[in-house]
């Protein structure tokens, strides 16, 4: 059954194909880890992994990769400000090594906790130093560079299809909102080196062709697609604020070098949105905005985490989408029912035969998902799967293969299901405890045991066990 998938370049629907026979290059733009992923990040990476499964369920191979930036990605996109990782250290008093190491094992666990499947390729920018250099020499020899007091520079004036690429979307080119280096020619021009300054020492610096210093973000991607992948490959995809700077840039830059544009298609995921206090407004989740939420504040409140997965897929990848608490309980609530549900077909166990009708009900799911990945659809049909007359075992059997793109954990169910009444209850205990009230927390902890609960303390928050 042929893929659909929206592809920005052209900002239309397309059929999908692989460029060599059943295999796919994927690369998808990775962390800065200056910080934990919030869950807006995480919103982006759990639509590339279902793109990814999507294309695995289709008898694809897909061959991800990922990079991870450690090393110069500045406070602003346009390359402005300061470096996100040395910021961190700072803030942190640890060096800037142990900041990026940190938190890329923290972002490699959420990923874990929220069933995403690794990528087969998880890359460094400090550890592909030498390939951006080489990159660059390249761009340099090509005419492409310039340099000026702080680094060297792309000059996008020389490239006459700086930023066609995207129909409709090249506001940037008026540069007006783009804060100028000094020295820069172009708003739009970015720096491909930079300098390190001159009267203090960077932690992170290198030598190179035209003094110390640590390369541009944009940079690191197309060079460690090139090795990784070659040019040009399938698939590449971010969030949507990479259209316009980050991508455009990776496009200059391979057009300029190797004369190709990096990917035959683009895919990107709209924003996770949020209300606060301050603004009757949804805004993007980001850390400047201080309305960030962790993976680690899901099991807090003692939800699953993967009641986020869940509430991702009501959305479709290219709408925005706001995330609520209510919202998420909602959906731990749906995915618990589904659970005690699957618990009960598993006991049939698996059935000898497929009977026509899990098949049409298995092709409506394909349709679903390869008509750019309309999951909230998919998703729909699992409701109706489990409401439907099909017997359990082949029920069950389904819902094991519409799992492979889900990602719920239907062939693993170890959480124990608690009912969202004692949910509640522990959740006004948790309060009670942060408002330091131990009466109150006392009495609500007898109120679960006396329900047939256990109610234990973690770092992470608190667990509920059935007696
Ligand atoms: P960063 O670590 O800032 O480079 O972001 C990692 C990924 O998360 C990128 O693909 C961003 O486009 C994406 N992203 C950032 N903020 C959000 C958000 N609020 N909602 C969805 N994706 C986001
Ligand atoms: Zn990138």
């Amino acid at each position: 059954m042929a893929i659909k998938l929206y592809n920005s370049l052209g900002c239309q629907i397309q059929e999908f194909q692989p460029l060599k026979d059943k295999q796919v290059g994927l690369y998808t733009c990775g962390p800065t880890v200056y910080w934990y992923a919030h869950l807006g990040n995480l919103r982006t990476y759990v639509f590339e992994d279902i793109l990814k499964r999507v294309l695995e369920f289709n008898g694809l191979k897909v061959k991800h990769v990922m990079n991870i930036t450690d090393v110069g990605h500045l406070t602003s996109d346009a390359d402005q400000g300061e470096d996100k990782l040395e910021k961190g250290a700072a803030r942190e008093n640890k060096t800037v090594w142990e900041i990026a190491q940190f938190y890329t094992e923290a972002f490699i666990n959420d990923l874990k906790t929220l069933n995403i499947i690794m990528p087969d390729v998880l890359v460094k920018a400090t550890d592909t130093i030498k390939e951006q250099i080489e990159l660059i020499r390249e761009l340099e020899k090509k005419g492409y560079t310039y340099k000026i007091e702080d680094g060297i520079y792309f000059d996008t004036s020389k490239l006459p299809t700086y930023g066609a690429l995207w129909p409709n979307k090249m506001e940037l080119k008026a540069g007006a909102r783009v804060e100028m280096s000094e020295g820069k020619k172009n708003a739009t021009d970015f720096a491909l080196w930079k300098f390190s300054p001159k009267d203090s020492k960077r932690q992170m610096e290198w030598d190179s062709p035209w003094g110390i210093g640590f390369p541009g973000w944009h940079t690191e991607c197309v060079a460690m697609a090139a090795m990784h992948l070659g040019l040009p490959f399938d698939i590449h995809c971010g969030g949507i604020d990479h259209v316009l700077i980050h991508h455009t840039n990776e496009i200059a830059q391979a057009e300029a070098s190797y004369g190709k544009i990096p990917a035959n298609f683009w895919l990107h995921g709209e924003f996770m949105l949020i209300k606060t206090e301050q603004s009757n407004e949804a805004d993007k989740i980001s850390k400047s905005k201080g309305n960030i939420i962790l993976v680690s504040d899901i099991s807090k409140k003692g939800l699953n985490p993967l009641a986020f997965r869940y509430l991702c897929l009501t959305t479709h990848y290219r709408s925005k989408m706001n995330f609520s608490w209510e919202a998420l309980e909602g959906a731990n609530n749906a995915l618990l029912s589904v659970y005690t549900k699957i618990e009960e077909l598993q006991k049939s166990g698996l059935p000898k035969t497929l009977s026509p009708e899990r098949q049409k009900l298995l092709e409506e799911f394909t349709a679903d998902i390869n008509n750019d990945l309309d999951m909230p659809k998919a998703l729909a049909l699992l409701h109706e799967t489990l409401k439907s007359s099909l017997p359990p075992a082949e029920k069950y059997a389904l819902l094991l293969e519409y799992d492979k793109i889900f990602g719920l954990g239907f062939g693993n169910i170890k959480t124990t299901i608690v009912p969202p009444e004692i949910l509640a209850i522990a959740q006004e205990r948790q309060q009670a405890r942060q408002n330091k009230d131990w009466n109150k927390s006392d009495l609500l902890r007898q109120k679960i045991e006396n329900l047939g609960w256990t109610i234990k303390d973690s770092s992470q928050g608190f667990e509920l066990h059935k007696n």
